[in-house]
C-alpha cells in the first residue's frame, strides 16, 4: 500500500510540476490556480481556493448519502477498540500493561505491540473493598484515582490522570467514582460532581466517553433507568429530583457517548451508536460494548482479562471483516492482583490482533476515536462539484441529529474516505480549505474494486509515555 501511495504522490508532482512549467498551454487561468493552491498545499499551509471552485462547490447540493463512502479508512474491513474499566488498578499496573499495549518497547513480557488501546479513569475513591488490590499488599486506598478518597482538596493520582489523558492512553470516565460498597451506603452526592467538574475544566482531563460503573451502590449511574426494568432503578445520576442528579453538569460539560451499564453478547455492531434519552429530557449517544456470552440461557461475563481468548477469537474476527463492522470490547485490564495482567494465551490474542491490523483487516482505536469516527462517518454533510476534469469534495459540517451541525476538525474527520473513479486528480477541502495534501491518502481499488481518497487517520504513537514526565 505504502509503495502505491508513494508512486501516486511522485506521478500527482509531476503533474503539478507539468503544469508550472507550461507543459500544457491550453489549460486555463482558473486550472493553474488551482494548481498552485494545490501545490502551495504541499507545505501543510492551509489554502484558499478559487472564487469559481467555491462558487461551483457552493451551487451544488449537500449531501449526507452514505453511498459515496467508505464504510472505514482504506484498507480496513473493520474496526475495533478494547473499552477498559479501570476497576482496582494502581497506576503501577495501568503503566506496565500499557507500555505493552501501546509502545514497541523491549519490556519484561516481550516486545510491546504498538496497539491504541486506551483506558478509563476516575475521580474518587468511596469503595469498601476489604481485599488487597496488588501484589504489594495495597488495599483499596491505592486505587488509582485523581482525588484522595472522597476529598476534591487533596490530589492523589491527578498529575498521571492528565498526563495520561493528554497522550491518549486514557479516553475515558468510569462514572466519578468507585461507589461500590458491601455495606450498601451511597456515598456519592451532586456536590462531589461539582467539585469534578471544576477540576476537570481546569486540568484539561474532559473525555467524552462516559462508562457506568458497578453495583446499585454507584447511584452516580444514569442511562439505563426503566419503570419496567428493576434492576437499573437505582440509577439516578439522570433523574432532576435525585440528590444524585449530575447530567446537567456532565452532558453540559462534554460528555457526547455514554455506555448506560447494559451488558451485550452481541460481537459485532453495524453501529455501535444509539440515541439515548435521559430522564431530565436530554440527549446523548448511547454506545453498545461487548461484555458477555450466553451459555446455557445464562450471561457469563467475559470481561475479565484472562478471558481475553473467549473475547476475542479467530472466528469472531474474521466475521468482524466479512460482514464489516464495529466491535467494542469491554474489560478490566487492570482488575488482577498481578501487575502484569496478561498470561501468554491473552498476549497470543492480543498479537493475533494485531495481524488483523497489521493485514489492513481491522483498524484497532481506542474507544473515543472509534465513536467519533463511526458519528463523523454517519453524519458528515459534504458537497462534490467538478470542474475542468478534476473532482473537489468539500466537508461543510458534521450533522449531529443530537448534539447539532457543527464544522468538524480535521481529527473529528480523520479516515473519512471517498469512493471516486480517479482518487489523483480528486481534491478534498474541509470548510472550503484545502486539506494539506500530507493528510490525504489517494486509494487503489479495495476488495470491492472501488477506489478512494481520504483523510489520514491518526499517525501511530509508540511513545513510552511511562518515561516522559508530564
Ligand atoms: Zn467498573
Amino acid at each position: 500500500m505504502f509503495r502505491r501511495l508513494v508512486s501516486s504522490y511522485i506521478v500527482f508532482t509531476i503533474i503539478i510540476v507539468v503544469l508550472f512549467t507550461g507543459g500544457c498551454k491550453a489549460i486555463s487561468k482558473e486550472t493553474r490556480e488551482t494548481a498552485k493552491t494545490i501545490a502551495k498545499s504541499d507545505t501543510n499551509s492551509p489554502n484558499i481556493i478559487s472564487e469559481a471552485i467555491k462558487h461551483a462547490l457552493e451551487k451544488s447540493s449537500k449531501t449526507n448519502s452514505g453511498n459515496q463512502l467508505r464504510k472505514f479508512p482504506y484498507p480496513f474491513d473493520g474496526m475495533l477498540a478494547i473499552s477498559s474499566d479501570i476497576d482496582l488498578s494502581t497506576v503501577d499496573k495501568f503503566e506496565s500493561y500499557h507500555r505493552f499495549l501501546n509502545t514497541k518497547e523491549q519490556t519484561p513480557y516481550g516486545q510491546g505491540l504498538g496497539l491504541d488501546i486506551a483506558d478509563s479513569a476516575w475521580m474518587y475513591v468511596g469503595s469498601d473493598y476489604s481485599e488487597k488490590i496488588d501484589q504489594k499488599d495495597h488495599s483499596i486506598v491505592s486505587e488509582m484515582s485523581y482525588f484522595q478518597g472522597l476529598d476534591s482538596n487533596h490530589l492523589k493520582d491527578a498529575d498521571k490522570i492528565v498526563h495520561y489523558f493528554k497522550v491518549g492512553w486514557i479516553d475515558s470516565l468510569h462514572t466519578f467514582g468507585d461507589f461500590s460498597r458491601d455495606d450498601k451506603k451511597i456515598l456519592f452526592t451532586r456536590n462531589l460532581a461539582v467539585a469534578a467538574w471544576k477540576t476537570m475544566n481546569e486540568s484539561g482531563f474532559k473525555p467524552k466517553v462516559w462508562i457506568n460503573h458497578g453495583s446499585p451502590t454507584n447511584a452516580q449511574n444514569f442511562g439505563a433507568y426503566s419503570p419496567k426494568e428493576h434492576f437499573f432503578n437505582y440509577q439516578g445520576g439522570d433523574n432532576p429530583k435525585s440528590p444524585y442528579y449530575h447530567t446537567d453538569l456532565t452532558i453540559g460539560n462534554g460528555i457526547r457517548y455514554v455506555w448506560n451499564s447494559v451488558g451485550k453478547s452481541q460481537f459485532t455492531y453495524d453501529n455501535p451508536l444509539f440515541p439515548l434519552r435521559l430522564r431530565d429530557g436530554r440527549l446523548v449517544w448511547g454506545f453498545f460494548r461487548y461484555t458477555d456470552d450466553i451459555i446455557k440461557h445464562k450471561i457469563d461475563w467475559t470481561w475479565e482479562t484472562n478471558e481475553l481468548p473467549y473475547q476475542i477469537t479467530k472466528q469472531r474476527l474474521d466475521q468482524l471483516v466479512k460482514e464489516g463492522k464495529y466491535s467494542i470490547v469491554a474489560q478490566h485490564l487492570g482488575k488482577g492482583i498481578i501487575d502484569f495482567p496478561f498470561n501468554s494465551a491473552d498476549i497470543q490474542t492480543l498479537q493475533m490482533l494485531k495481524t488483523y491490523q497489521d493485514e489492513g483487516k481491522i483498524l484497532v482505536s481506542r474507544t473515543v476515536r472509534l465513536l467519533d469516527y463511526d458519528r463523523s462517518q454517519k453524519y458528515v454533510n459534504y458537497s462534490i462539484a467538478q470542474i475542468e476534469g478534476k473532482t473537489y469534495i468539500n466537508i461543510n459540517s458534521i450533522d449531529d441529529p443530537l448534539f447539532g451541525k457543527e464544522i468538524p476538525t480535521l481529527d473529528e474527520i480523520r479516515g473519512i474516505t471517498f469512493y471516486v473513479d480517479n482518487p489523483e486528480s480528486t481534491y478534498v477541502l474541509l470548510n472550503y480549505n484545502i486539506i494539506p495534501e500530507n493528510e490525504i491518502q489517494r486509494n487503489g481499488p479495495d476488495r470491492d474494486n472501488k477506489k478512494s481518497i481520504g483523510i489520514r487517520w491518526f499517525k501511530p504513537d509508540y511513545t513510552d509515555y511511562t518515561k516522559i514526565n508530564n
